[in-house]
């Protein structure tokens, strides 16, 4: 798949609607289109960063920055207290389907572990 193809660059281009939750210049975060929990955000950077594979010392404080907007994120809809869970599935075996790094934050459901 080209990079212009990959599904989270057409979102952050507006060709691809989504349920946004947040934006600045370098972080878009929006609802997953199918939810596994009932919260289920996708947070991910703007530039082209394919998986953790791809991170290095220069884009490794935009990696803090989606877990800074996660933990900002489940704050603001009241779940720190209670608790939620951040995943980044990395390639193939680690369940990854959209070659561009994100986070999920699930929250809303008490969660399992270990994952499947
Ligand atoms: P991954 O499996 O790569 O860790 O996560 C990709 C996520 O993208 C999945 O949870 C999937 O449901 C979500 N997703 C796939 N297509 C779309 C879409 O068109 N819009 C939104 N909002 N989420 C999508």
């Amino acid at each position: 798949m080209s990079d212009r193809d990959n599904l989270f660059k057409r979102i952050i281009r507006g060709e691809i609607p989504c349920s946004k939750v947040y934006e600045d210049d370098e972080v878009l975060a929006f609802h997953d289109i199918a939810p596994v929990a009932p919260t289920h955000i996708l947070i991910i950077p703007k530039a082209g960063i394919d998986s953790l594979n791809e991170l290095t010392e220069a884009s490794a404080v935009l990696a803090g920055k989606l877990l800074l907007r996660a933990s900002l994120l489940a704050k603001s809809l009241g779940f720190s207290e209670d608790g939620y869970r951040v995943v980044i599935n990395t390639n193939e075996a680690g369940g990854q389907t959209v070659p561009h790094l994100h986070a999920h934050l699930l929250a809303g459901r008490r969660m399992t572990w270990p994952p499947g």
